[in-house]
């Protein structure tokens, strides 16, 4: 008889450990080009079912946390929306390519949320191809680490203000008339919005607004009976992170603070966002899942 055991995984060993190489790219970055590439459950991720028939969109679902958590979806049966830069058609056309091997619906949408008037688009093309949504993942981000607060830029600053604050209110005032009682909103928060760091000034109230967003949204939505919950994670081996989001010196030790001692892997993360999005977890709304390696709130 084959042997369905399986075998327990120490935490600390499984992925990589600091020392990282530096390695900048140009924002957003290309996961592909990471050394170490990240995982996003490409080969180790199985599905059970969790999620068929569900529609989903989620947003940055072309690398990083967002990418873990669309292959995922597909594997559990939901058709999935990704929405990216255009410059990361890259990544992009990968997500897509397994979400079909996954026997699922996999569509790609490039373009910037910054603009309100895409973000709008965005949601309508979503739901006219899937027939739908029932699942949003407000997780694209911008994260720029800055000394000083005296050299960080309006243009930054708005840019900051923009992607991670207004795009997450746009997709869902265009989202919510379509979002049939059962609906999920996941939002992508950060232990920064608990620990900020002194050098991600705008990145840190930005990721405290997403908070604010599950605990208030979650409240106004729940007598509808749609559900918003967030995820919280700690150091996620992501281009976010190479590509700006830290200091170059920082990503040679990135992770190494946390008590596992190395920073997470995106597919370390996808299953909470199953777990939020799954009609199983109906008394779960207003709350926020961290996965933090150990430190780190909630
Ligand atoms: P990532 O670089 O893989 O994903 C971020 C994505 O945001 C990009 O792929 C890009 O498609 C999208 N994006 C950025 N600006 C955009 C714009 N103007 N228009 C459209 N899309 C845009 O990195 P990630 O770390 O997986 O980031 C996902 C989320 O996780 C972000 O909200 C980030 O704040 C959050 N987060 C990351 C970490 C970490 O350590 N990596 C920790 C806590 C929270
Ligand atoms: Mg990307």
């Amino acid at each position: 008889m084959e042997n369905t055991q399986k075998p327990l995984v120490n935490p600390v060993t499984r992925y990589p450990q600091p020392p990282f190489e530096k390695q900048p790219q140009e924002a957003p970055g290309i996961a592909s080009k990471m050394s170490p590439v990240p995982d996003h459950g490409e080969e180790s991720y199985k599905g059970s079912g969790r999620l068929s028939g569900r529609k989903a969109l989620i947003t940055g679902g072309d690398s990083g946390i967002g990418r873990a958590a669309a292959i995922a979806y597909a594997r559990e049966g939901a058709d999935v929306v990704i929405n990216y830069l255009p410059e990361e058609q890259s990544d992009a056309d990968e997500v897509i390519a397994l979400i079909e091997a996954a026997g699922q619906k996999g569509y790609a949408i490039a373009g910037d949320i910054t603009s309100e008037e895409f973000c709008k688009s965005l949601v309508e093309q979503a739901a006219a191809r899937l027939g739908g949504i029932d699942i949003l993942v407000n997780n694209a981000g911008r994260q720029h680490a800055v000394d000083s607060i005296l050299d960080i830029t309006t243009e930054g600053f708005d840019a900051t203000i923009k992607t991670n604050i207004y795009a997450p209110f746009w997709i869902t005032k265009a989202a919510l008339p379509l979002l049939p009682a059962g609906a999920a909103i996941i939002s992508t928060s950060s232990v920064q919005a608990y620990e900020p760091s002194e050098n991600l000034f705008d990145y840190a109230q930005t990721k405290a607004a997403n908070v604010a967003f599950v605990k208030s949204l979650a409240k106004q939505l729940g007598p509808k009976g749609i559900r918003v919950n967030g995820v919280a994670p700690g150091p996620v081996w992501t281009p976010l992170q190479i590509s700006g989001g830290q200091p170059q010196d920082a990503i040679v030790k990135f992770g190494e603070v946390t008590p596992l001692g190395r920073p997470g892997q995106p597919a370390e993360l996808a299953s909470i966002y199953v777990e939020l999005a799954d009609s199983n977890s109906s008394y779960t709304t207003g709350q926020v899942y961290g996965a933090a390696g150990g430190s780190g709130n909630p």
